[in-house]
């Protein structure tokens, strides 16, 4: 029976996971459980899977929580404080790093420094800090298990491999539900059809990335730390049925790939259940019923945050960092009517433009970076909104 904590539990891949766990009860137990402010669905877990631990953001938060839950035998915690606490919760094996943005980093790093397994959906960890989290998980003999369905294609595809016949990574892209719109067409979109992703149910920031195709780019840096694998060997490729998750080529010209239905369940479950396989009760992948497989090369032209996140993971140090947040802020704002889908390149690249190369990168560099990147993203939006 593993025991599992599970960082972001009322988000898409959260509830995803408890539906892995809830289905496989003799397989696995749920020891502690976070969220932000939807203590309603916090609280109905703690119900079900009555977890050691429970953590939300905020004190106002926990009191509702506690409220809710009566008499239960779960202990609440609140605050950054108490999610690190519940992340490094030492009956866990394992623990689901699934929060959104900025806040899921450093309960992930303390559930490094706490010797975890790490079963990891929150992209923008390695992303804005990949150097020192592997490094850390290195020390600590700690595995970082890929959640995202194109890390965890490419991790099932590089099992059994040597590191030295790998030629190059190719992650698949649907494109989002804008991909075969115009310069003009992008001009006019709106938050609701950002929102609409024609084949994955996800949570909104990720999906407003994937509509940019900032969250392939966030994948590629990923991938870069993930697999050790340079940035010059990583090539993304869009596939609009989602069905090739991604592949590998190796020296001798053979390419292997992972194929299936677009359900993160499966890759969730991959991860908790490693190195076994569970069976699931999901559709089967038909593919006489997919009838053709599309593959073309992304237009950066049309989708610049592409070319932005390889640019990012090129000049590395805090970059990909700055990038990140600077993503996060005109998402946010996006989100908010506050700017239009064709900004968010923009905005990102003024702060890019801005950043100072910072070598080698401590954690403090990269929060200081992160922080100011904010700071700039926030002003470039309030003088589009001027100007
Ligand atoms: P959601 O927005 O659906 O869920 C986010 C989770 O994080 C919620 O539990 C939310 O709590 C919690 N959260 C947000 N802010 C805070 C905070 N300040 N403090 C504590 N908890 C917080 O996101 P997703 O599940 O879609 O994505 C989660 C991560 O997984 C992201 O990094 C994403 O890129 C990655 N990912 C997601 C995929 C998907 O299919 N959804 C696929 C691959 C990767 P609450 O709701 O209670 O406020």
């Amino acid at each position: 029976m593993k025991k599992i904590t599970i960082l972001g539990a009322t988000g898409s891949i959260g509830i995803g996971a408890l539906d892995v766990v809830a289905k496989n009860p003799k397989k696995f137990k749920v020891v502690a459980l976070t969220a932000g402010g939807n203590i309603k669905e916090l609280a109905r877990q703690i119900a079900l899977f009555k977890p050691s631990v429970a953590a939300c953001a905020t004190k106002q938060a926990a009191g509702e929580l506690k409220r809710l839950t009566g008499n239960s035998r779960t202990r609440i915690l609140y605050g950054a404080s108490g999610i690190e606490e519940a992340a490094a919760s030492p009956r866990a094996d394992i623990v689901l790093s699934a929060i959104s943005g900025a806040a899921g980093l450093k309960p992930t790093l303390a559930a490094i420094e706490a010797g975890k397994t790490i079963a990891l959906a929150h992209k923008e960890t390695l992303v804005a800090a990949g150097q020192i989290v592997t490094r850390r998980a290195k020390k600590k003999k700690v595995m970082i298990l890929p959640v995202d369905s194109e890390h965890s294609a490419i991790f099932q595809c590089l099992s059994g491999q040597k590191k030295n016949l790998l030629k190059r990574l190719i992650l698949t892209a649907s494109g989002g539900p804008f991909y075969n719109l115009t310069q003009a067409g992008l001009k006019k979109v709106t938050v609701a059809q950002a929102l609409r992703h024609p084949r994955w149910k996800m949570g909104k920031k990720i999906t407003v990335d994937s509509a940019s195709l900032m969250n392939k780019g966030l994948e590629v840096i990923e991938a870069r730390w993930l697999f050790d694998v340079d940035i010059s060997r990583i090539d993304v490729l869009i596939h609009p049925q989602s069905v090739v998750h991604s592949l590998v080529e190796m020296i001798d010209g053979s390419v292997l790939a992972q194929l299936g239905i677009a359900d993160m369940r499966i890759a969730i479950a991959y991860a908790l259940a490693y190195p076994q396989r569970i069976q699931n009760d999901l559709p089967a992948l038909d593919l006489s019923k997919e009838g053709r497989l599309d593959f073309y090369p992304p237009d950066l032209r049309r989708f610049p945050c592409l070319e932005l996140a390889f640019e990012a993971g090129r000049r590395g140090g805090a970059v990909p960092a700055v990038m990140n947040a600077a993503n996060e802020i005109a998402v946010g704002a996006f989100l908010e009517e506050k700017i239009r889908f064709v900004d968010l390149p923009d905005i990102i690249a003024r702060v890019m433009s801005r950043c100072p190369a910072v070598k080698n990168p401590s954690l403090a560099d990269v929060l200081a970076a992160d922080g100011e990147a904010r700071r700039q993203a926030n002003q470039a939006i309030e003088q589009m909104k001027r100007g």
